[in-house]
């Protein structure tokens, strides 16, 4: 047997003439974090719908958590959960009584409905919370609280479309780290559509890139960059710059490009290149690094290069 949470095998969905998805293959192993990204009208929330089974493909098969999706929706929408746009959750009601109200939903048996909303709590940092309304939770609370209630029924997929979307920084990353271990130390299957590449690069063990329905690209966020050969761009901010040193970086065989700015020097890396050249070289000359960043993940300029691409 396969350890495949997600198979698809040659799917094609179609919204009447429409042709939404074309011809998808691909395997998505279960435990890790799978991301799909693509422009407005790509066909990711239509993917979504077709790994709950809400929508069936017209050629092809996609089975999910060993179900067929054409036949067996029920089964997997069962052993899964979606936090699609709506939270869901209750303003009104505290955040322990919103839990109770779901698990209720999820028929869970009444002598685990308490243990699993005290662990879903705990995990999420929300314990000490439970009792406020949710109505004067913060948004990443709310967040979290609307992933917790997801996990009520212990999913083996988890759907989560825009996870991140308007929530500060600081929640964010939180949230990215919580849903990380889920994947890491639960062994669930996460699926996670997101207009944020930092946080696919982050986070996603795999990828597929999408455009009009169709496969532009699929692997590791590492494999998509090298496959389309995508430089990064690459900012120091340093002070002691000398000519030569600027002539020496340009020499390096990941430096695809250079040029000075006014408080340091910006550079092409070449996918898949290193930085320790570069620092190597800027260290010698006695250069003193204030900072380097990354200003276009590898990842990023992949995309923008997949979809100017005809
Ligand atoms: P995304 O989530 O990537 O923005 P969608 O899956 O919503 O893309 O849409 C994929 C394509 O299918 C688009 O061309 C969209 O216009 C079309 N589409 C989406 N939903 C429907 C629908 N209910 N009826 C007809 N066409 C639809």
């Amino acid at each position: 047997m396969t350890d495949a949470a997600i198979v698809m095998r040659s799917a094609t969905f179609r919204y009447g003439e429409r042709e939404a998805l074309h011809d998808l293959s691909f395997q998505v192993a279960a435990g890790t974090i799978f991301s799909v990204v693509g422009p407005n009208g790509a066909g990711k929330s239509t993917m979504m719908k077709l790994l709950l089974g809400l929508i069936q493909p017209v050629e092809g098969t996609v089975q999910v958590l060993g179900f067929d999706v054409s036949s067996q929706g029920q089964q997997i929408r069962e052993r899964s959960a979606a936090l699609l746009e709506h939270t869901g959750l209750y303003d009104r009601l505290s955040g322990e009584t919103n839990l109770e109200f779901y698990a209720r939903v999820w028929r869970l048996p009444p002598d685990q409905r308490n243990r699993r909303i005290r662990d879903v709590l705990m995990h999420f940092g929300l314990w000490e919370r439970r009792r406020d309304l949710v109505g004067t939770w913060s948004r990443g609370m709310k967040q979290k609280l609307a992933i917790a209630r997801a996990l009520l029924h212990e999913p083996e997929l988890l759907l989560l479309d825009e996870p991140t979307a308007g929530l500060d920084p600081v929640a964010a990353a939180d949230l990215r780290q919580l849903v990380a271990g889920l994947a890491e130390r639960g062994g669930m299957t996460i699926f996670m559509s997101t207009h944020n590449l930092h946080e696919v690069e982050e986070m996603a063990d795999q990828v597929v890139v999408l455009r009009e329905g169709r496969i532009m690209a699929s692997g590791s966020p590492a494999e998509i960059a090298r496959a389309t050969g995508s430089p990064r761009t690459v900012t120091v901010v340093a002070a002691g710059l000398t000519q030569p040193v600027v002539d020496a970086l340009s020499q390096l065989p990941e430096v695809v490009s250079i040029a000075r700015v006014s408080d340091g020097l910006t550079m092409q890396i070449a996918a898949g290149g290193g930085l320790s050249s570069v620092i190597q070289v800027l260290t010698a000359a006695g250069v003193q690094i204030h900072d380097v960043r990354s200003t276009h993940s590898e990842l990023e300029s992949a995309f923008l290069k997949l979809m100017e691409e005809r």
